[in-house]
């Protein structure tokens, strides 16, 4: 999608604190952080949102919920972190490229 902005971060057209990635996924920092750590993990692959998922994407989606722990130790978040997905504009999501927020540090806000 040449007019995503996440595509954008993927391909390195559009600089983004990059934290981790490899040939699947990009996880970069928020640039309008709600917590001391709040990062965004991506697939590089184009995928709107959890309603367009497809079997195909199982081994994918696996792969981004089973590094969570990984970039959450690395960002030093000891004590447990949050984990967001928006989904649609009644779910509060604004960039249409799939992404998993991954919060932690200091107190978190109530949910809900
Ligand atoms: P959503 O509301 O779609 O679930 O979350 C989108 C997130 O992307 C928001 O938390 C917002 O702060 C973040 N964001 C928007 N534009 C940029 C950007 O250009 N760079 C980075 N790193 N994050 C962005
Ligand atoms: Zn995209």
């Amino acid at each position: 999608m040449s007019d995503c902005l996440f595509c954008k971060i993927a391909a390195g057209e559009i600089p983004a604190d990059i934290v981790f990635e490899d040939e699947q996924v990009v996880a970069f920092k928020d640039i309008y952080p709600k917590a001391a750590v709040h990062l965004l993990l991506i697939p590089r692959q184009h995928i709107v949102s959890l309603d367009e998922l497809e079997p195909a994407h199982d081994a994918l989606i696996a792969h981004m919920i089973r590094l969570l722990p990984k970039l959450a130790k690395d960002q030093g978040l000891d004590d447990g972190y949050r984990t967001i997905v928006n989904t649609g504009p009644g779910g509060g999501q604004e960039i249409f490229h799939l992404h998993l927020h991954l919060l932690g540090g200091g107190r978190l806000p109530g949910f809900g």
